[in-house]
């Protein structure tokens, strides 16, 4: 499938005379088309919420978008947990999925009523000295360890991950909270990232669903919810054949009417908690080529850098680059793209066949509305670029400043030491 901006040339020449590249745009139109498709998917289950996975875009202009669809948020840290009380999020629509996690967290967590999603067995008494009594509902991310196959094959290896109880901690952990009053459980787990096909979730439905029947009948504990958090991923590469939302909702709803509702468990709320999906094609790098050096490969340096975005620096994630305004001409040229990190891994593309590219012109960098602006860094004292909001009816607003000089020193304020700091 051929990867198609979500932007023109034309467009972004007008908006690059108020905004200069580099900058994240996001596309307000595909947020909003998805957000509805996410919901329709899902309709058939009373309590569906879905739960935006904060990290993926921490900005609360489009956090606020989702909010209008009932939308909540998953949060993994205070300042996430922050943001969400900060946009009046209901408590029960904040969830708290962390781990590894600090005392004052929980603390934070607690005191602000959202629902707390317990990674591990040993994190039950340290809440309780920490923090004090458990909430009457309780949410507890179980790892079956293992491989994670489904029928194309081995999807990932949760025997690996960190993350969640084991099926002998999380009984051991119901039996623990019930008798420390706890009324309601949700069940949590997240097995694959990125997946790209529509079978994960429901063959996650029916591992979760099974798993919730049993443990009602064996430990007599009430299941609230099942929380299929996030994993459902992007086609990031054009030959990718993108998920089906509706497809996916169809496949849970098979295995929740075959599992859960013979069982008598038909109210059992059902949870997501995806970010990249929510966001990921939606949001695209904007960056101008500056540079072009001829050594013993050739490359094209852009005014952009990992800070913006990190992920094809960190695990050599593919983007796909549109070179605005050359569409349709031939890849005949074969190119690094590189941002101007003293780093060598600070590549946006490497051995990448696009067209011929002239100083100027304006790469298009593909799917980076998650895990992009959010994981970036400031490494060599780059600045993160600013965020810009392509609205529905075609004008431009900005979300997100331009970070400055000034708001990279802003830690040394609580001294004299950088009075001469020029504003630059
Ligand atoms: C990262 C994360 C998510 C979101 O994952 P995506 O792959 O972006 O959908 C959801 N829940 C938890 C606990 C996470 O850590």
């Amino acid at each position: 499938m051929k990867k198609i901006p979500f932007v023109t040339k034309e467009k972004i020449d007008e908006i690059k005379k108020t905004y200069p590249t580099p900058f994240h745009l996001y596309d307000e139109k595909g947020i909003r088309e998805n957000a509805k498709a996410v919901k329709e998917a899902f309709a058939w289950n009373k309590g569906f919420c879905e739960y935006f996975a904060v990290k993926a875009l921490p900005n609360p202009f489009i956090i606020n978008i989702f909010k209008e669809y009932g939308f909540g948020l998953d949060c993994a840290s205070k300042a996430e947990l922050a943001l969400a009380k900060a946009l009046d999020f209901e408590p029960e629509r904040i969830m708290f999925s962390s781990n590894d996690t600090p005392a004052e967290e929980y603390r934070y967590a607690a005191k602000i009523g959202a629902v707390i999603n317990f990674d591990d067995i040993t994190h039950l008494p340290f809440y309780e000295k920490e923090v004090g009594a458990f909430p009457e509902t309780v949410s507890l991310r179980y790892n079956p360890g293992g491989v994670y196959e489904i029928s194309n094959g081995i999807m990932d290896n949760p025997g690996d991950s960190k993350y969640g109880l084991t099926k002998a901690q999380l009984y051991e952990a119901v039996r623990i909270l019930m008798s420390k009053g706890v009324k309601r459980f949700g069940i949590h787990s997240f097995l694959v990232s990125n997946t790209v096909t529509n079978e994960y979730y429901p063959a996650l439905a029916k591992t979760l669903f099974s798993l919730a029947v049993k443990m009602q009948k064996e430990l007599g504990c009430e299941i609230a919810f099942i929380n299929l958090s996030g994993g459902v991923g992007v086609a990031y590469r054009p030959y990718q054949e993108p998920n089906d939302i509706r497809v996916i909702g169809e496949g849970v709803r098979k295995a929740f009417e075959e599992i859960l509702v013979p069982a008598g468990m038909e109210n059992v709320s059902l949870y997501t908690e995806m970010g990249r999906f929510m966001t990921g094609p939606y949001g695209a790098l904007i960056t101008t080529a500056i540079h072009e050096k001829h050594i013993y490969k050739e490359y094209i340096g852009v005014d952009a850098c990992a800070v913006d975005l990190m992920r094809p620096a960190m695990y050599n994630a593919y983007h796909h680059i549109t070179v605005l305004g050359k569409e349709d001409e031939i890849l005949d040229h074969t190119y690094d793209v590189t941002g101007s990190l003293c780093e060598n891994n600070d590549k946006f593309a490497i051995d990448r066949n696009l067209p011929k590219i002239s100083m100027g012109d304006v790469l298009f960098i593909h799917d980076t509305g998650a895990h992009g602006y959010s994981m970036g860094y400031n490494y060599n004292g780059k600045l993160k670029s600013p965020e810009l909001l392509l609205k529905e009816d075609g004008s431009v607003q900005l979300i997100r400043r331009g970070e400055t000089v000034k708001d990279y020193y802003a830690t040394f304020d609580f001294c004299d030491i950088l009075d001469g700091l020029d504003e630059v």
